[in-house]
């Protein structure tokens, strides 16, 4: 499979399935939407090649790094989007596929997500709709078969160790 084949197909999984069996962003007027001009969601890599046509979406490449030491890009909304073009991690958004040091793949609540998402807060992951988290274990399954998916869902899950632990990459002497 391409990876843009593989990307339609996250797309697809996640079209009809959100965290709750509601729309969540009546509790929170969708919060998740309205960063500011650099704040933004990562793009797995290549997916830029699926939204460059968007129109709407600012691509911005930032400081993390792909293994191949391109830099990962940000996608940069105006708050509204045509659901189409809605990027991955705003599909999966607040849980992420996480790698662990062992190589074992998890799907958790993104760390990051919690200044931001109610139910990053105050919800258990086993709260959210039963659906929506299937179809996340799903897709980060098939990323894992892409070995530069693979790769970013490595790079972004030591992020969320530090981010999670700032001390954690002094647990592993150089
Ligand atoms: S911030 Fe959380 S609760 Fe609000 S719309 Fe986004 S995912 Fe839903
Ligand atoms: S692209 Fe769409 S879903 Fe993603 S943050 Fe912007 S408005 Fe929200």
């Amino acid at each position: 499979m391409t990876k843009k084949d593989l990307y339609i197909k996250a797309y697809h999984l996640l079209e009809q399935v959100t965290p709750l069996t509601f729309d969540c962003g009546t509790i929170c007027g969708r919060a998740c939407c309205h960063g500011d001009e650099e704040s933004g969601m990562y793009l797995f890599p290549s997916e830029e090649e699926l939204l460059r046509s968007s129109g709407f979406l600012c691509l911005t490449p930032t400081d993390l790094k792909h293994k191949d030491g391109r830099p990962v890009l940000l996608a940069i909304c105006p708050g509204e989007c045509e659901r189409i073009y809605r990027p991955l991690s705003c599909r999966i958004f607040p849980l992420t596929p996480y790698l662990d040091m062992e190589g074992k793949l998890t799907v958790k609540m993104d760390p990051r997500a919690h200044t931001l998402c109610p139910l990053a807060r105050n919800v258990l992951m086993e709260e959210l709709n039963p659906k929506f988290i299937k179809a996340v274990y799903i897709i980060s399954g098939l990323l894992l078969r892409d070995l530069e998916a693979k790769g970013f869902i490595e790079v972004l899950s030591r992020l969320l160790d530090e981010y999670e632990n700032p001390d954690f990459l002094g647990l592993f002497p150089k």
